[in-house]
């Protein structure tokens, strides 16, 4: 329930009225709550699966509850395991809890539209943020969901009679791929873009035929009506001869009733229940805790005695019970006992969320009729078949006003899993194969192009030749002023730094990093940058998303004063998950012969100027996020002692760009050698430009290093070395001067912007870095 601050969650092993016995209601003031019944998978009371579950998220908390099963859980379960999510249970309702949360920031009805993107299978869920409820179905509509309004105001279901229980009157399903919100302005209906998919629907047809109860509604079809229809048809198909039809109670009883008014055969009561079960209702399964009701059942005699007897059932799983019933008739005196089944044999298992047996112990899946006939004792045994049901059920479907086609799921009985690739050819009509079927949309590429324009353009130098869109990217350098130009270039990525844009949804500055990794690199030999070319392969191609992207890169390359004139975009679905990425690009820069830096001329003695990092840069991504995601449990929206903002901010600061200080400085100041303190941290960058002889030494103490180093290191117990090899530790770039040139560098660059200091000299040494003060 929602209290007005918070949510607050009363769960509980045992039947609903068991926990929620004494004053449990009054631990849960408010106005505005969802629940959840299901049945234990173990024994014990063990509530760690039960739901809803509640998740924190960018905003607050949400709660979700979930009906159904995803077909691709353990793929999104993995997927969002890489990306820091821990999971506390086997529940899908986590894995769709998760992927909303992952995408908060597109407002909580993008968010859940973005996640049933990527959900596949039967789900029907509620989540609830503050005092609002977003009730979510599948494409499919494999499980039902209603949703309705009354006096009391509104509510959503699982089925149509919880609620008539609470006074909800006007009622309606919620639609295939619907998303409909209740707040307080009332009730709001939303369609997304999977309510357009072209599917059909798939509305699972045990709900009629066992799960759902007589009294509800489902996709306007009447439970009993569907019930007492099976049972007429299953009489047509075989009218037994016989002196009374009993029911199996208490699904079997309504199709009974349809066997007796269609074959004329008396309806008698011949099995009763024993009404003081007790707790045989928590069982494992859907189909133990039947068998577990069965078990208490009990013949009456007057109605069976010296009869010949149609018995029906709504269906045979196992064959466990069967023979256990027939033989009860028997010893209630029945002469000949005649088994009715009113659904086809259930033949393969349910992936969308129904605990049946595997293959192997559904008894119609490794058993002839006849053999199960023997197994149960019966004289005789009929089932209705596949197209006497979808017949009977097609009647009352078409006799709805609402005149919407209703197709069904009927997997467990025929193997045709709607959602399967093919879609078994109902999906689509069907038409010529087009690149767009194989996943690649030309007309989405075409929409990026158009969207990343502006930003590309803004970054234009002089020397740009032509337009966007050429093969090739033309660029005329002006080499004025340099006797013997020199073409620098650089290449590189953003590595797994990704992995935290795909999880914060934000991809705005991950192409800064993409420019700042290169031209960084350029710059060590005193190069300018002149252009930049991009690379981003995706699964499939959303226009927003890489508009965002090379929005970036633009960005980046204004702060580097390069021109970015080229780029490609390949969408290569099945390659790329969907909704990921990568991102590399090349920069490539120019230099007088005479002026390439390159630390030759460093010596004992010469001062080292540290420029600040802007954090961790682009550098050492798998360890941060495996010591804070994983071993921390942190989530992005976490805020760890020692940092003042959420870890997905920080872990997405963007690579600091240091081409126009430290240009401005080389005018200035006779710069011996730079380093760009990138993969493999402050123990190998600064080595690669010292000369034979001689070492660097660095005091730590004299640079601030920004928290997240020290939570990585605390959290997950990295060692200081290891944490120096690794990471920038603070210091993104290493200029080294003269030592009387020292303080005025330091000042042109304080003057630029840069937080600049001097941290370290040249020593004699065999080329390695000495840590001081660590
Ligand atoms: Fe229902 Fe059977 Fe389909 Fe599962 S496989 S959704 S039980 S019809």
């Amino acid at each position: 329930m929602y209290d007005g601050s918070r949510i607050r969650v009363v769960k509980g092993a045992g039947l609903a009225t068991e926990v929620f016995e004494g004053d449990a209601f009054k631990r849960l003031p408010g106005k505005t709550g969802i629940g959840h019944v299901r049945h234990g998978v173990c024994q014990d009371n063990d509530v760690s699966g039960a739901q809803p579950f509640v998740f924190r998220h960018g905003g607050g908390m949400m709660a979700v509850a979930h009906n159904g099963s995803l077909t691709n859980g353990r793929v999104l379960r993995e997927r969002l395991g890489r990306l820091g999510v821990v999971f506390q249970s086997e529940s899908d309702s986590e894995v769709i809890g998760s992927l909303i949360a992952r995408y908060f920031s597109l407002g909580m009805v993008g968010a859940i539209e973005r996640a049933m993107e990527e959900l596949e299978g039967a789900y029907s869920f509620v989540v609830m943020v503050d005092d609002t409820i977003y009730a979510v179905r599948d494409p499919y509509g494999f499980r039902p969901l209603i949703a309705g309004s009354g006096p009391a105001g509104w509510a959503v279901s699982s089925e149509s009679c919880a609620l008539d229980a609470v006074g909800i009157t006007e009622k309606r399903d919620v639609g295939r791929g619907e998303i409909v919100v209740i707040s307080h302005d009332g009730m709001k209906r939303i369609a997304t873009r999977a309510s357009r998919r072209s599917c059909p629907s798939a509305t699972c047809i045990f709900e009629y035929i066992y799960f759902a109860r007589p009294d509800s509604i489902i996709e306007g079809i009447g439970v009993a009506a569907a019930r007492e229809a099976f049972g007429a048809m299953l009489a047509r198909e075989a009218r037994f001869d016989a002196d009374v039809v009993v029911a199996v109670p208490e699904s079997g009883v309504t199709a009974a009733l349809g066997y007796s008014d269609e074959s004329g055969i008396p309806y008698r009561q011949g099995l009763t229940k024993n009404r003081y079960m007790g707790r045989t209702f928590i069982r494992n399964s859907q189909m133990e805790r039947e068998l577990g009701v069965r078990l208490k059942l009990n013949a009456v005699e007057r109605s069976c005695a010296g009869k010949r007897v149609v018995l029906v059932d709504d269906s045979i799983v196992r064959g466990t019970t069967g023979a256990r019933l027939v033989d009860l008739m028997r010893k209630a005196g029945a002469t000949r006992v005649d088994m009715a089944v009113s659904s086809p044999p259930v033949k393969f298992p349910c992936t969308y969320g129904i605990d049946t047996a595997s293959r192997r112990d559904l008894v119609a899946a490794v058993k002839s009729e006849d053999e199960i006939r023997e197994m149960i004792g019966a004289d005789a045994l009929h089932y209705l078949s596949i197209d006497g049901m979808l017949e009977a059920i097609g009647g009352l479907a078409s006799a709805r006003d609402t005149g919407e086609p209703l197709e069904f799921c009927t997997a467990c009985l025929d193997g045709r899993y709607p959602d399967a690739i093919s879609c078994h050819g109902k999906c689509r009509p069907p038409k010529s194969l087009s690149y767009a079927d194989s996943g690649v949309d030309i007309d989405e590429g075409e929409r990026a192009v158009q969207l990343m324009k502006p930003a590309v353009k803004s970054t234009f130098t002089p020397g740009v030749i032509g337009d966007i869109g050429g093969f090739g990217g033309l660029f005329k350098p002006d080499f004025a002023g340099m006797k013997e130009p020199v073409l620098v270039s650089g290449t590189d990525g953003v590595g797994t730094k990704l992995k935290i844009a795909f999880a914060a949804d934000r991809h705005d500055t991950i192409g800064i990093d993409a420019v700042a990794m290169c031209v960084n690199d350029v710059l060590v030999s005193g190069a300018s940058p002149l252009f930049f070319l991009d690379y981003i392969g995706c699964g499939r191609l959303d226009a927003g998303q890489i508009a965002e992207i090379v929005g970036g890169v633009a960005e980046g390359c204004r702060q580097a004063g390069c021109a970015l004139i080229g780029g490609e975009t390949a969408e290569m679905p099945g390659f790329y998950p969907d909704g990921e990425y990568d991102i590399a690009g090349f920069a490539v820069g120019a230099v007088d012969r005479g002026r390439i830096i390159d630390g030759s001329k460093i010596r004992p003695g010469d001062r080292v100027i540290g420029l600040a990092s802007s954090g961790l840069h682009s550098n050492g991504y798998s360890l941060a996020r495996k010591a804070l995601c994983e071993v921390g449990g942190f989530l992005l929206s976490d805020i760890p002692e020692g940092m003042d903002r959420p870890l997905g901010d920080e872990m997405l600061e963007p690579t600091r760009i240091y081409v126009r200080p430290v240009l401005a400085l080389i005018e200035r100041v006779e710069v011996l050698g730079m380093s760009h303190i990138t993969g493999g941290g402050l123990v190998q960058n600064p080595p690669r430009i010292l000369p034979h002889g001689a070492s660097m030494a660095l005091s730590v103490d004299t640079w601030r290093r920004p928290p997240i180093f020290d939570v990585i290191s605390r959290t997950a117990g990295v060692a200081a070395d290891e944490m120096f090899r690794v990471f920038n530790m603070g210091i993104g770039f290493l200029v080294v001067v003269r030592p009387e040139k020292a303080r005025e560098a330091v000042n042109i660059l304080v003057d630029q912007g840069e937080d600049a200091r001097i941290i370290g000299e040249i020593i004699p040494g065999d080329g390695r870095v000495e840590f001081q003060g660590v």
